[in-house]
């Protein structure tokens, strides 16, 4: 049984995962999600947020099960937001120490494929990853996870969540704009910018709040949106024609939209290839996931010495050799 804490943003999660002749089973998972008061998210009052609830989640959990059924503690070790990630790197390390199992960091963005690819039952899909921070389209490749695409400026969803915030929206932004984005079918021009197989969003979000000055909200988001969605759409589909996958899976905060999911199921349904989205619950960030890639890693030998388990906020897909 592995304990797992998230806690690289916004979310502090904690879930615990086991695995019973060979059927992985979730055991429980407790959350205390960091809302800014106003504004987006401040790194430091996030780290502060974190450090005022950990202990009081993992009480929680040890009401749930005990601590002699913990064979090992995942965390967090990145991407992410350098306060937040220290204080869950300090967490798992006085844990680890207290209950003297071993530590196991996970790199949250193969966190967020291995739950999809375990709930939808995906074998080796092309990956989207839309979140909040991260937007980037991956693929596993001689056992790492590479990147095809990425966006080479800000986060989608932390664009979504800017442009709602500039408009009088509050955080997250992104499932207000969708809601907005329904109610018009009004298409404004916006700038489409893909450069390569990359992508970038920081025009196309001065451009929205340009347009947003003359222009009715409603018809800004769904331009928004649909500029948004059909680059990292067009981009996904050339990924798909250079690696031959036949499996797409969408990951991911911003993955809770219908309308992205949407274009991604038509392109796929077009290239005769399969589509999953996994459940909301795992779309977002969340302690079973970490608890969940933490055990598939514990369970082939895989260790992070106290010497090693320092945070890495620009840890990459690709520096984890996929030994699972
Ligand atoms: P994550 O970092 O993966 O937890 O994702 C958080 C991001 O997902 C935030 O930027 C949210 O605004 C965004 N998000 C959540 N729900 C939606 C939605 N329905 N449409 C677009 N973005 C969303
Ligand atoms: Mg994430």
């Amino acid at each position: 049984m592995v304990l797992g804490i998230e806690g690289t943003a916004w979310s502090l999660s904690v879930g615990v995962v086991r695995q019973e002749n060979g059927e992985t089973e979730e055991i429980c998972e407790v959350s205390h999600p960091y809302i800014p008061e106003k504004g987006g998210i401040h790194p430091r009052e996030a780290a502060q947020h974190h450090s005022s609830h950990i202990a009081d989640l993992l009480r929680r959990v040890f009401e749930k099960v005990s601590a002699d059924e913990i064979d090992a503690i995942a965390f967090s070790q990145g991407p992410g937001l350098g306060p937040c990630l220290r204080v869950v790197a300090t967490a798992s390390r006085t844990l680890s120490l207290l209950l003297k199992k071993p530590l196991v960091g996970v790199n949250h963005c193969i966190a967020h494929i291995e739950i999809g690819k375990w709930e939808t039952g995906a074998e080796n899909p092309l990956v989207v990853y839309a979140s909040g921070a991260n937007t980037q389209i991956l693929a596993l490749k001689q056992k790492r996870y590479r990147i095809f695409g990425e966006t080479i400026d800000v986060g989608l969803g932390n664009a979504l969540d800017k442009f709602a915030r500039e408009v009088g929206l509050s955080h997250p932004g992104g499932p207000k704009i969708e809601e907005l984005a329904k109610k018009s079918s009004k298409y404004i021009e916006l700038p489409y910018t893909v450069k390569g197989m990359d992508l970038a969003f920081s025009g196309l979000l001065t451009s929205a709040l340009r347009a947003v000055k003359n222009n009715p909200v409603e018809d800004v988001c769904f331009s928004l949106q649909e500029v948004a969605f059909a680059m990292l759409t067009e981009v996904s589909e050339r990924a798909l024609a250079h690696t031959s996958l036949d499996e797409v899976m969408l990951v991911g905060g911003v993955g809770a939209n219908d309308r992205l999911s949407e274009m991604l199921s038509i392109m796929c349904e077009d290239r005769g290839v399969s589509y999953y989205r996994p459940a909301k619950k795992y779309l977002g960030d969340n302690g079973t996931m970490i608890a969940y890639l933490g055990l598939k890693m514990f369970l082939v030998g895989i260790r992070t010495p106290l010497d090693e388990s320092s945070v890495i906020p620009g840890f990459r897909p690709e520096m984890v050799e996929v030994v699972w």
